[in-house]
């Protein structure tokens, strides 16, 4: 297997895997979206609330509030040694205490203070509610680890996907008597490319960046085209993967633990489908 990183941002990562079937990408995929934990506000107290907005829907509002997640100092509440009860290894806790003395005033994200620095929403400016003059918001919120296939509020990932590499084949013999021949401008081919890849290079039609391909094949199937000239399809087990999160944790750091997860799934079904043998042998035996 080959791996090759594309590009690599705070919140994006693009890489290249080359070895691999399309069964074992989607399960990375897959994996790295539901079930790689990422922490989310999960249960909200509320002392007061005047504003407009009702309890249910200012909860719901936090528990959408994506959080810096630190999965090193942190695990489920269902694997921790409080047995779910709640303390410093498994939750964090948030406090609000507004009061609109002043006018009316909006309550953003920076209103809600932690408790533990490490985990605070990843952007100040998100809008909780607005409050007339007079009115109070108190609560207190607990976040938690949680997976994303529980509720789409603990996806570490605001987007996972692939693609199957793109190979691009020209024949530029068949391109020899083309009427638009070194023409970028007027060229039907050219322009019926959407990420716009191809281009005419002394006398002959070259692609600039077949990565950005999407296998469209619009430049395959103008009428144009002449028959043979252009050959586009997917490169069999060669994937691209764009990776982008809404700033939870590193984007490397979610691959990682996305294979960690993988890894140790295999390693349990290998004992489940030992033990299983085991039985069945034991059966026989006193048969
Ligand atoms: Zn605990």
């Amino acid at each position: 297997m080959k791996l090759e990183i594309l590009s690599r941002s705070e919140k994006r990562i693009s890489f290249l895997i080359d070895g691999i079937d399309t069964e074992l990408a989607n399960a990375m995929r897959r994996i790295i979206l539901t079930e790689v934990p990422a922490m989310a506000i999960d249960d909200v107290v509320f002392i007061e609330n005047s504003t407009p907005l009702f309890d249910e829907i200012i909860a719901h509002r936090l528990g959408l509030v994506p959080l810096t997640t630190d999965l090193d100092s942190f695990v489920l509440k269902e694997r921790c040694s409080c047995e779910g009860i709640g303390c410093a290894r498994c939750q964090v806790a948030f406090q609000c205490s507004i009061q609109a003395e002043n006018g009316k005033r909006n309550v953003y994200t920076s209103d809600i203070i932690s408790i533990d620095p490490k985990i605070k929403p990843v952007n100040d400016k998100i809008l909780i509610t607005k409050m007339a003059k007079g009115s109070k918001l108190i609560f207190e919120a607990y976040a938690r680890l949680g997976l994303g296939k529980d509720h789409a509020k603990w996806q570490p990932v605001s987007k996972i996907t692939y693609k199957m590499y793109p190979e691009i084949r020209i024949d530029q013999e068949k391109l020899d008597d083309f009427e638009f021949k070194g023409d970028n401008e007027n060229d039907p081919i050219v322009n019926a490319c959407p990420p716009k890849i191809l281009k005419w290079e002394k006398g002959n039609l070259t692609v600039t960046d077949e990565k950005k391909c999407t296998l469209c094949g619009a430049c395959v199937r103008s009428e144009i085209t002449p028959k043979g000239a252009i050959d586009v399809r997917p490169v069999k087990n060669k994937f691209i993967f764009f990776l982008e999160t809404p700033g939870v944790m590193k984007p490397e750091r979610l691959v990682l633990e996305g294979l960690k997860i993988f890894k140790e799934k295999v390693k349990r079904f290998g004992t489940l489908v030992k033990e299983l043998s085991e039985k069945l042998e034991q059966q026989e035996d006193h048969e």
